[in-house]
């Protein structure tokens, strides 16, 4: 069985795909200012290197980088099943959490797969 294909037993239910919608618009929703700020600082940092060529300047840019994936890493830890709480993945895989269309545990549709 490979990760893109669900097993036969996978549950349909629709409470569960609606609740998996909403976790991911959470997500993203409160994600988006975070990503706003390290984008900012990552595009000042470099303005500013351009302007004044200090090496400096680039700890800005490494912070940016630094603050949106340590963020997103967290936040996507967060994400759990809506159906038994645990992340929608293999443990010791390196997968993203946002494009599961099942979860591994339980084995519940996260996404209509039709
Ligand atoms: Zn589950």
């Amino acid at each position: 069985m490979t990760d893109t294909t669900p097993p036969v037993r996978a549950t349909l239910d629709q409470d569960v795909i609606d609740a998996w919608q909403v976790a991911l618009a959470e997500y993203k929703r409160k994600g988006g200012w975070v990503y706003a700020i390290a984008t900012a600082c990552a595009l000042a940092s470099v303005a500013w290197w351009i302007a004044t060529r200090q090496r400096l300047a680039m700890t800005g840019l490494v912070a940016g980088l630094g603050i949106g994936a340590i963020y997103d890493a967290r936040a996507r830890q967060h994400l759990r099943c809506p159906h038994c709480g645990q992340p929608p993945i293999y443990g010791g895989r390196r997968q993203d959490v946002l494009t599961m269309q099942w979860c591994p545990h339980c084995y519940y549709w996260l996404r209509k797969p039709w």
